[in-house]
């Protein structure tokens, strides 16, 4: 089918208006190139870079082409041909895809010299040397938009085992991510609080590992295949209620994990039962009946912005508005275009940041027009994106996540 009814949907051809980067052409791309008429070539692998694997294009789609698998395998199919090698991007790939993600103890370790460089003047002292304009723009852009990391990471917030307040009606392990872990911590114990508050008993490693989503979306299928076995083996569905992760962006990755081990007989039947087990933390808590909270921290008016991955990916789409509105006090007002990619998109706002700029200017403008005080997002990327955004342009805008907002309320109950 080649019908076109995704083409308004997808934001890099609402941006240029060029059948080749709209879905239907990438497609057309893909195909050709599965078909034999062409051999992948830079031009092919670019598109496949300047998509956002935003998955707009899913949602729309009437014949339910699965546009995620056939993204994740182009790219794949990218790499593989080396089109867009050079000893620069070979550099940053190895050291970030295949070094830095694979073990989260050295992410962790980069995370503190960080934290170190932020909060021991380092970075004032570099920032008001000057010493910065001697960098190119890309460079100073990047620094000036490195994220504050936190002071405590998630295993110093949460035991490895909490239990439930009350009576515990069932078991669930957290995954806290990579830059959740990192830059919010916080999301994660206040995720665990709110659990345990509903009768979960909360069992979180404080060693995890990554759900592989960054290596599946960058083209490197096998790293992604590794990762999924690995997290099958420290998380064993078959112990669990339920596997929960708070970040839009990997709890769709990982809800696909039978897609990524259906040829291997060693975990294709463990990986259909994960998929399962697997929840966004606003879907199991709709699915438990989470108790409202019984009190407001301030009356205030809030509005929600759908991670992409979260809305297109796992098409969790009324139950984090369910739990906003559950919060006395808190008005939910809705946001325009409120499913429209803000432009983090995994990783990249770093290597397409034109376009991001241009979806995250998009994006605020039509928070501003909402008159929020707060904006509610479900996914650390776009947590970041939407912080950036707001301190670049000076704006009075709260950035939290909806369980943040929930397990506030949770602590102010008489
Ligand atoms: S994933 Fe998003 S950017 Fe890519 S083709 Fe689909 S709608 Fe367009
Ligand atoms: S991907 Fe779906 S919506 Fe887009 S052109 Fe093909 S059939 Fe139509």
């Amino acid at each position: 089918m080649h019908c076109g009814l995704c083409l308004p949907t997808c934001p890099t051809y609402d941006a240029t208006k060029l059948e080749r980067n709209s879905p239907r052409g990438r497609i057309s791309l893909m195909r050709a190139i599965a078909d034999g008429q062409l051999e992948p070539s830079k031009v092919f692998a670019d598109e496949m870079y300047f998509c956002l694997g935003c998955l707009a294009c899913m949602t729309a789609c009437p014949a339910g082409v699965n546009y995620a698998e056939l993204f994740e395998h182009a790219r794949a199919e990218a790499e593989a041909s080396r089109v867009l090698a050079s000893p620069k991007r070979n550099l940053i790939r190895i050291f970030a895809i295949r070094w830095l993600f694979m073990d989260l103890k050295r992410l962790r370790f980069v995370g503190r010299l960080l934290r170190l460089y932020q909060r021991f003047g380092f970075q004032k002292l570099i920032r008001s040397s000057g010493i910065l304009k001697l960098l190119p723009k890309r460079l100073r852009e990047l620094e000036a938009s490195t994220p504050e990391v936190c002071t405590q990471f998630s295993a110093q917030l949460i035991a490895a085992i909490t239990p439930a307040i009350g009576k515990k009606k069932y078991c669930v392990a957290l995954l806290t991510g990579c830059a959740q872990d990192l830059l919010f911590s916080d999301v994660n114990r206040d995720t665990a609080e709110v659990l345990t508050r509903n009768g979960c008993e909360v069992v979180t490693p404080p060693e995890q590992i990554c759900c592989g989503s960054l290596h599946a979306h960058n083209g490197e299928w096998e790293l992604a295949q590794a990762l999924a076995r690995r997290q099958i083996e420290q998380f064993p569905p078959e112990q669990f209620d339920a596997i929960i992760s708070n970040a839009g962006g990997c709890g769709s990755h990982l809800k696909h994990y039978r897609a990524l081990l259906a040829d291997d007989p060693a975990y294709r039947d463990r990986a259909v039962l994960w998929d399962k087990k697997v929840k966004d933390v606003h879907e199991w808590l709709l699915e438990i009946g989470a108790q409202s909270p019984a009190s407001c921290p301030t009356n205030q008016v809030v509005t929600y912005h759908e991670s992409c991955h979260l809305c297109h990916g796992q098409k969790i789409i009324s139950q984090p508005r369910q739990i906003l509105r559950s919060i006395p006090g808190l008005q939910l007002v809705e946001l325009p275009e409120s499913s429209w990619c803000c432009g983090s998109a995994g990783i990249y706002n770093l290597i397409q940041p034109e376009m991001a700029n241009q979806l995250l200017k998009r994006k605020l403008k039509h928070i501003q027009s909402t008159g929020a005080t707060i904006v509610a997002t479900g996914n650390p990327g776009c947590l970041l994106q939407l912080l950036n955004g707001t301190k670049q342009q000076g704006l009075h805008l709260r950035v939290v996540h909806p369980i943040t907002l929930l397990a506030e309320a949770y602590r102010q109950e008489p």
